[in-house]
């Protein structure tokens, strides 16, 4: 943020942090927050120092700003550079590899504009030719993919042992102690010890269907999440059978998807905060800003669902949507045939059709467009402050006025499709303190035992205040661990 000239202090993060995470909790302590804020910029230079390339991820807002006090609309986020995975040599095939193009994530604002702006024009011509570099060889990456990519890249450089195919199957004790851990590899049990201490980075429990049922809101599935398979949550109940205490259980990483005819998930959050479409709920009524934090539109969801079926909810898109801004990555124009032949989108030339078709209030739904459309007449979102934010109008469409974030649904064709509160992970774990050392309910430490990223209580609380902080919090208590296990202690 300094090279990149944007002003930032402990006293403004800290005001913004306090915002978002709400009152203090077990695992967002203030001497968590203390931490997180203190070490993450150190965490950041030491990375750099071992050939991490990061870019400040220009205009990606803090999410709440202008919401709460000391946000940064050019963003305090940062992504990593575009990444060649060549540069892995035989371990190469080992990174989980995605379909997204070799992006910088910022770029996506501008590239889901599908040429309409000078800007998004750009980033096609970058993102074309990167993709052009990849077919001469270059094995180039972006996004999550590129973090892990340099990641790895550093941790073989640095002659780290790695064991890939390991499974954890349980903690090793000497009294009170972890002192190891069990781990399955090539079909026989091993016992690792370790002198200063086991850190579990192990991720939550999304793709863990009986901790879902057990811990989420209700209803919930494995079938919503894009965490990675390995999403488990075993290594979290066995650091619990020794006595550790969870929080914040009840909460993901809320992202916003539906669920495509041939049963992959297709991320929405950019299409519903898109100007001419809106979320409701099967009275037809909205009850979010769509266009905040995706974690902050799983939260409403599910309160709105004490009152009114609001999982799934419904996106409502107007013809212009389609035309201008595509659907889950899918560039604009008319619907592949197969959504509609399969009712994941439905289409209909009015709105009482549509809401008919969906099962939504018809009533309900008109005199909610109505309202809209008068809010975006006006450049206003009298109901929930939509466009108000730096976010909500980077990942609106610049030409629309007079708010970039809201369009009205007027002309037809009307589409209408599901979206559910799918998740990239669970943000609840095991409650770690300020050297993301394990505790117990009783507040007392298990020693040789810390954890960091999915697998603990987020620092940030029951919020997400801006791109990157589940990976930035895993990061900085990753590191803090292994210095306080090394007896380098802050
Ligand atoms: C599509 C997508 C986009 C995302 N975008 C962002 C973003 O922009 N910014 C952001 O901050 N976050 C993003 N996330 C979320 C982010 O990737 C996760 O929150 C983050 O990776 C969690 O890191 P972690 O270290 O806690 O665990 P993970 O990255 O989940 O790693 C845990 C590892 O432990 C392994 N493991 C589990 N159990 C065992 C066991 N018993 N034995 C051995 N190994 C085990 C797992 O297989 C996994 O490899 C995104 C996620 C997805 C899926």
């Amino acid at each position: 943020m300094k090279r990149a000239g944007v002003r930032d202090s402990y006293e403004d993060a800290k005001a913004y942090l306090d915002a978002c995470a709400g009152p203090y909790v077990s695992g967002s302590t203030p001497e968590r927050r203390h931490a997180f804020l203190v070490e993450g910029p150190k965490m950041v230079e030491y990375l750099e120092r071992h050939g991490m390339q990061w870019v400040h991820a220009e205009g990606w807002s803090d999410y709440h700003e202008g919401e709460y006090p000391g946000g940064v609309a050019r963003s305090r986020s940062l992504v990593a550079q575009i990444f060649d995975m060549r540069r892995l040599g035989s371990w190469r095939n080992l990174v989980r590899r995605s379909l997204r193009p070799p992006l910088r994530l910022y770029e996506a604002s501008d590239l889901f504009l599908w040429g309409k702006t000078w800007r998004s024009k750009v980033a096609m011509a970058r993102v074309a030719w990167r993709l052009m570099l990849r077919r001469l060889g270059f094995d180039l990456v972006g996004t999550g993919m590129a973090v892990q990519g340099r990641l790895f890249e550093i941790a073989l450089r640095a002659k780290i042992p790695l064991w890939n195919e390991a499974l954890v199957t349980g903690l090793i004790t000497e009294g009170a102690r972890v002192a190891g851990v069990l781990v399955r590899r090539h079909g026989r049990d091993v016992r690792v010890r370790a002198e200063r201490g086991i850190i579990i980075d192990a991720g939550g429990f999304a793709r863990n269907a009986a901790m879902r049922q057990q811990y989420q809101p209700k209803p919930t599935s494995v079938d919503w999440t894009n965490s990675n398979p390995g999403d488990t949550g075993e290594v979290i109940q066995m650091a619990m059978a020794l006595g550790a205490a969870v929080a914040i259980m009840d909460l993901s990483w809320w992202n916003s998807v539906s669920l495509r005819p041939d049963g992959t998930r297709s991320i929405n959050v950019m299409d519903i905060a898109k100007p001419y479409a809106i979320v409701v709920d099967a009275k037809g009524q909205r009850f979010v800003n769509e266009a905040t934090s995706y974690v902050a539109v799983g939260i409403a969801m599910y309160q709105r669902q004490q009152q009114a079926q609001a999982v799934p909810s419904w996106a409502i898109i107007e013809s212009r949507h389609r035309r201008d801004y595509g659907w889950g990555g899918v560039k604009p124009g008319p619907p592949p045939q197969e959504w509609l032949d399969s009712g994941y989108m439905i289409k209909a030339q009015t709105i009482e059709d549509l809401a008919d078709r969906c099962g939504i209030d018809a009533l309900g739904l008109k005199a909610t467009i109505e309202r809209f459309n008068k809010f975006a007449r006006d450049g206003v979102d009298h109901d929930f402050g939509r466009g108000k934010s730096a976010y909500s109008r980077f990942l609106g469409d610049p030409t629309v006025k007079p708010n970039h974030s809201l369009g009205a649904i007027e002309q037809p064709p009307f589409y209408a499709v599901k979206i559910f509160p799918g998740d990239v992970g669970t943000a609840g774990g095991l409650v770690t303190d300020e050297f993301a050392r394990v505790q117990r309910k009783d507040g007392s430490i298990i020693p040789g035992l810390y954890a960091t990223g999915n697998s603990t209580a987020t620092v940030v609380g029951r919020s997400y205040p801006g791109a990157g902080a589940s990976i930035a919090a895993a990061a900085v208590f990753g590191y803090i661990a292994a210095k306080h296990a090394v007896g380098q202690q802050h």
